[in-house]
C-alpha cells in the first residue's frame, strides 16, 4: 500500500485522537497567546467530534499567557517565575478553551498532570479512569503539565512526552503534533537550504532521531528532538503520530482529510496486542478472583466488565490498579486484569449489587471492579 493510502486509512477510522498544540503555534510567533488560534482550533475540533471521534487536547501557553497577564516581557529563566506565570496563565488559557467550546456547544474539562501521576500505577489507573468518564460524558480534555507543583523530579519536562504519554494513557489511535515547523526534515532548515520534508516514517529508527536532534526550533520548548521521541512512545504504543505545521490554516481538518501535509509515523506493533500482551504477561499478579459462572459469561461471551456482584471469593492482598488472575469456580484461570478496589475493600462488596457499594464502604469510585478494557481474556 502507498504512504499516502495508508495515511488514508488511518484517518479515516480513527475514533479517539489526541491534539497537542505548542506554545510557539498558540503565540503565532508573537509575544502572547493569539486568541485567533484557539478560536480555529475549536473549531476544527468541534467538527471532529460532530463526526463521533473523542479528542483530547494537550495544550501549553499557561506560561505564555501568565507573562502576558504578569506584563513580563523576557524570557523565564528560573522555575519559581516560570511556576507562578503558569499558575496566572493556565486560568486564562482554559478560559479560551471554553469560550470558545462554549459557542460550539461542547463541554471542556481542565486537567493537569504531572509525570509522578502516570508513572504510579494507581494514579495512572486514576487519571485513566477519570479520563475515559469525560470521554463518556462527551466532554473535551483541555489536558497541560501541572507546571505549579512539577518540581523536577515530577515533570514531563515537555508536552510533547505529555502527549504521548496521554495518548498511551486512553489508547488513542492517534497522535497530531501541532508544531510550527513542516514536520520532521531532512535536515536543519536554518543551516541546509536543502533540506526536505520526511512526509513519511514507517519506523522511528536512531538515524531518524539523529536527524530530529539536529533541527533547531526556537519558540518551542521540547524542539523536533522531543516530538520525535514523542512519536515513538506513541508507536511503542501501537499508536501512529502526525506532526504538522499548526500555523497553516485549517491544518486540523486537511490532516482528517488525508492530505499528505507534514509527517506521518506509523506504530511499531498493534496498540491492542501490546496492552493485552502487557497486562497478561509484564504485570506481577497479586491476588486471585473467583468468579460464579454468570460473570464467567458475562465477561466471555458478552463483553461486559466485572461487577462485584459475580465475585464469590477473593484471596491475597492487593492494592487497587494491581493485576489479578481470575478464575471460575473450578478454578479454571480465563481472564486477567487490572483492579479498581483493593483486597480489603473488595472483601467487603463481593456478591452485592454496585448500588450498595457506597453504603457499604462509604465511598464508591467505579461501578466495575475491573473495567472491561482493563481486561484480557486467556
Ligand atoms: N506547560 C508549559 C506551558 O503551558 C509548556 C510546556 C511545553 O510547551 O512543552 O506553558
Amino acid at each position: 500500500m502507498s504512504p499516502l493510502k495508508i495515511r488514508k486509512n488511518i484517518v479515516k477510522n480513527v475514533k479517539r485522537i489526541v491534539i497537542k498544540i505548542g506554545s510557539g503555534v498558540l503565540t503565532n510567533g508573537k509575544d502572547k497567546i493569539d486568541e485567533a488560534v484557539i478560536k480555529k482550533i475549536v473549531l476544527q475540533t468541534s467538527l471532529l467530534v460532530k463526526k463521533g471521534c473523542e479528542v483530547l487536547i494537550v495544550s501549553s501557553g499557561s506560561i505564555a499567557a501568565g507573562k502576558t497577564e504578569l506584563g513580563i516581557k523576557k524570557a523565564l529563566t528560573d522555575i519559581p517565575s516560570k511556576q507562578a506565570a503558569a499558575a496566572v496563565g493556565q486560568s486564562h488559557l482554559i478560559g479560551y478553551y471554553e469560550k470558545y467550546f462554549k459557542k460550539e456547544k461542547q463541554k471542556t474539562a481542565q486537567v493537569l498532570l504531572t509525570h509522578d501521576d502516570l508513572s504510579n500505577r494507581c494514579r495512572h489507573l486514576n487519571a485513566r479512569n477519570a479520563l475515559m468518564t469525560l470521554l463518556s460524558f462527551h466532554v473535551i480534555p483541555v489536558i497541560n503539565e501541572n507546571d505549579m507543583v512539577a518540581v523536577h523530579e515530577i515533570k514531563f519536562g515537555d508536552n510533547d512526552t505529555l502527549s504521548a504519554l496521554v495518548a498511551h494513557l486512553v489508547d488513542a489511535d492517534l497522535l497530531v503534533i501541532l508544531s510550527h515547523v513542516d514536520g520532521l526534515l531532512t535536515g536543519d532548515p536554518a543551516k541546509d537550504k536543502k533540506a526536505t520534508l520526511i512526509p513519511f516514517a514507517e519506523k522511528i529508527t536512531p538515524d531518524l532521531q539523529k536527524i530530529a536532534g539536529k533541527s533547531s526550533s526556537p519558540g518551542s520548548v521540547g524542539g523536533m528532538s522531543t516530538k520525535v521521541k514523542a512519536a515513538k512512545i506513541a508507536a511503542d504504543s501501537g499508536i501512529s503520530t502526525i506532526i504538522v505545521n499548526g500555523t497553516i490554516n485549517d491544518i486540523i481538518t486537511k490532516v482528517f482529510k488525508g492530505e499528505n501535509i507534514g509527517t506521518l509515523f506509523l506504530p511499531s506493533q498493534d496498540k491492542l496486542a501490546r496492552r493485552k500482551h502487557w497486562i497478561a504477561h509484564t504485570l506481577k499478579i497479586k491476588g486471585k478472583l473467583i468468579l460464579d459462572n454468570g460473570a464467567k459469561k458475562a465477561i466471555m461471551k458478552m463483553g461486559k466488565s466485572l461487577l462485584p456482584s459475580g465475585i464469590a471469593a477473593v484471596t491475597g492482598n492487593f492494592d487497587s490498579g494491581d493485576a489479578v488472575d481470575c478464575v471460575d469456580s473450578k478454578e479454571n484461570e480465563f481472564c486477567r486484569g487490572l483492579v479498581n478496589y483493593n483486597s480489603r475493600d473488595l472483601k467487603k462488596i463481593i456478591g452485592k449489587h454496585t448500588s450498595k457499594i457506597e453504603e457499604i464502604l462509604g465511598f464508591k469510585f467505579y461501578d466495575e471492579v475491573i473495567h472491561r478494557d482493563n481486561l484480557v481474556i486467556l
